[in-house]
C-alpha cells in the first residue's frame, strides 16, 4: 500500500502513465479477490467496506412491490437495510433461527413467494461465528430463480468461499475482517446481475460504484485476499482453531457455556457466557488488564441493548448480557491464549466475589 500513500497518487481512471500504474495495481488486487471468492475479476466491485457492500446488494436489488427474505441474526448492515425497505413498499420476512443460531434452509423454501426478489443470509455470524447452510439455501434460490445475497464478511479468510458452490449472485466481504485495511471491501456481483448503484456519479467499477478508487486501500484488500488464500491452504487457519479450542477448554471451569458452540463455526470466534455476571463489567475489567474482548457486536458495544443475535437464538436477556465474544487472528500465540485464560479466570472470580458480598 505504501507507494500509493506516499507518492504515487495517480487516478486509476486517468489515461496518463501515473493513472495507468494505479489502474494496474487495482486490477491486480481485483484478480486476487476474485481468486479468493472463486469468481471472475470482472465480477468484483470494490466498495468502502462490508456495510456498503451489503447496502448495495440490498438496495440495488429491490424495488417497491418486491418481497425479501432475510434472517434475524444478520449484521445490522443487512438487517437495518431490509427494515428500511418496508417504508419503500417492500414486504420483508425475517426468518427465526434455532437455539444454536442456525437458519433453516427449509424455512427459506417455505417463505418463498412468487414476487420474491432477494434472499439475504449471512455465511458466518459476527458474534458467534456460527456458519449458515448457505449452499443448501443457494440450491433453493437457484431452483426458484431468486437472487441470493450472502454476507461473507466474517467468513472470508476463515473458511473457503466459492461463489459457484454456494450458488449466490451477490457476496460481501470486508478488508478489516481478514487482516486488510479498514474502510475497504468488495461485492461479488454475478455476471449479468442487474444492480441499481447506490451513488450517482461516474462510471467507475463497471457503473456499479461511482467514485475515484481508493487505490492504496484496494491494494491492501488485494494483498489481504492473497494472504487469506495462503492461510487457508497452509494450515494457519487450523492453528487458529486449535487456539480457540484451547481457550474454550481453559475457560470451561469458569464459564457456563459457549453460545452456538454445538454447531459448525468459523475457527476464530468464541462467544462464551458467564452465569450471573455482567458482560460489560467483565469487558471493562479485562480491558484494564490489556485484554480486548467485546460483549455484543463491536459497533453496538457501549449501547446497553443486549445482542439481537443471542436474543434471536432464544437466550434470556440475562444470559445475553453475561456473554463475551473472543476473537482470535492469525498472529495470536499460545502464550496470549494462556494469558487470556488467566486474566478471565481472575476477573470472573473477583466479580463473583463482589456480587456475593451482602449489600
Ligand atoms: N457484516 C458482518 C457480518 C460484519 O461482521 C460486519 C462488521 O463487523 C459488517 C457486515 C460491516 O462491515 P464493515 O465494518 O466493513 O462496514
Amino acid at each position: 500500500m505504501r507507494p500509493f500513500l506516499v507518492g504515487q497518487f495517480g487516478n486509476a481512471s486517468s489515461i496518463h502513465q501515473e493513472g495507468q500504474l494505479a489502474r494496474s495495481a487495482v486490477e491486480q488486487a481485483r484478480g486476487r479477490v476474485a481468486l479468493l471468492l472463486g469468481c471472475r475479476p470482472s465480477e468484483v466491485v470494490f466498495t468502502s467496506g462490508g456495510t456498503e457492500s451489503d447496502n448495495l446488494a440490498v438496495f440495488g436489488s429491490v424495488k417497491s412491490g418486491d418481497y425479501v427474505i432475510s434472517s434475524s441474526v444478520e449484521h445490522h448492515a443487512v438487517l437495518h437495510a431490509v427494515e428500511r425497505l418496508v417504508d419503500r413498499g417492500v414486504e420483508v420476512t425475517v426468518l427465526p433461527v434455532d437455539g444454536e443460531g442456525v437458519v433453516s434452509a427449509e424455512d427459506v423454501r417455505r417463505a418463498l413467494r412468487p414476487n420474491t426478489r432477494l434472499v439475504s443470509v449471512m455465511m458466518a455470524n459476527n458474534e458467534t461465528g456460527v456458519l449458515q447452510p448457505v449452499e443448501a439455501i443457494g440450491r433453493i434460490t437457484r431452483e426458484a430463480g431468486v437472487r441470493f445475497h450472502v454476507d461473507a464478511v466474517q467468513a472470508a479468510g476463515k473458511v473457503a468461499i466459492d461463489v459457484e458452490a454456494i450458488g449466490c449472485d451477490l457476496l460481501s466481504i470486508s478488508g478489516h475482517k481478514m487482516h486488510g485495511p479498514q474502510g475497504t471491501g468488495a461485492l461479488f456481483v454475478r455476471r449479468r446481475t442487474r444492480l441499481e448503484p447506490l451513488f450517482a456519479g461516474g462510471a467507475h467499477e463497471r457503473q456499479r460504484r461511482a467514485g475515484t478508487e481508493n487505490v492504496a486501500g484496494i491494494v491492501g484488500l488485494g494483498k489481504a485476499a492473497e494472504c487469506a488464500m495462503e492461510g487457508l491452504r497452509g494450515g494457519a487457519v487450523e492453528r487458529v482453531r486449535e487456539l480457540r479450542d484451547r481457550l474454550e477448554t481453559g475457560l470451561r471451569e469458569f464459564a457456563s457455556g459457549v453460545n452456538g458452540g454445538r454447531t459448525a463455526r468459523v475457527p476464530n470466534t468464541s462467544n462464551v457466557w458467564f452465569a450471573s455476571l455482567d458482560g460489560e463489567a467483565l469487558v471493562i475489567g479485562l480491558d484494564l488488564k490489556g485484554l480486548a474482548v467485546s460483549s455484543g457486536a463491536a459497533c453496538s458495544s457501549g449501547a446497553s441493548e443486549p445482542s439481537h443475535v443471542l436474543r434471536a437464538m432464544g437466550l434470556p436477556i440475562e444470559r445475553a448480557r453475561a456473554s463475551l465474544r473472543f476473537s482470535l487472528h492469525r498472529q495470536t500465540t499460545v502464550e496470549e491464549i494462556d494469558r487470556a485464560i488467566e486474566l478471565v479466570a481472575t476477573q470472573v472470580v473477583r466479580l463473583r466475589e463482589l456480587s456475593a458480598v451482602p449489600q
